[in-house]
């Protein structure tokens, strides 16, 4: 499902609490590819809008100083429309099999089935809301990415 881990970042163990800052210093900086799903829900709110491409053809969301060209005050200003990569953030999901060919795993992992696919979750420890507020919905968010996955989403 992805064909290149990043480097360095964490996996979430069981039971992982998450509850969002809304401080806009990490997620709105980290120019995220969008789909063209995510583009067409994107222009609900803003019509005229259109990605960024880079060389290599992708795009990707990307405004002044590098920061996300809808974050206002250190708000989203499209929250309910927001790109896949942004709902997720802090985590991203990764078959379990693709991971323990790399590495081992911990032994509290957070392991969450759909089907006979195993998922475990990386996620960006820089983001300050890890390891606050509540315990966080693993199966939801693996639900909304293989949604996206299945509706075409190509990152
Ligand atoms: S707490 Fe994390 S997810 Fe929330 S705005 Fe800050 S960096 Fe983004």
């Amino acid at each position: 499902m992805v064909e290149t881990i990043p480097p360095r970042l964490p996996i979430a163990w069981r039971n992982m609490l998450f509850r969002c800052k809304h401080c806009g210093e990490k997620c709105c900086g980290l120019t995220p590819e969008v789909s063209e799903e995510d583009v067409e829900k994107i222009r609900r709110v803003k019509p005229s809008f259109n990605p960024h491409l880079t060389p290599e053809g992708r795009m990707i969301l990307v405004g002044e100083k590098g920061f996300c060209p809808f974050l206002k005050n250190r708000l989203c200003t499209i929250h309910d429309y927001k790109p896949l990569l942004c709902r997720l953030y802090p985590f991203y999901p990764v078959e379990k099999k693709v991971l323990e060919r790399l590495l081992s795993l911990p032994e509290d992992v957070e392991v969450v089935k759909h089907g006979s696919d195993e998922y475990v979750f990386l996620f960006d420890e820089q983001c300050p809301g890890v390891g606050e507020g509540d315990p966080v919905d693993f199966r939801k968010l693996l639900e909304a990415f293989l949604a996206s996955k299945s509706s075409a989403c190509s990152f």
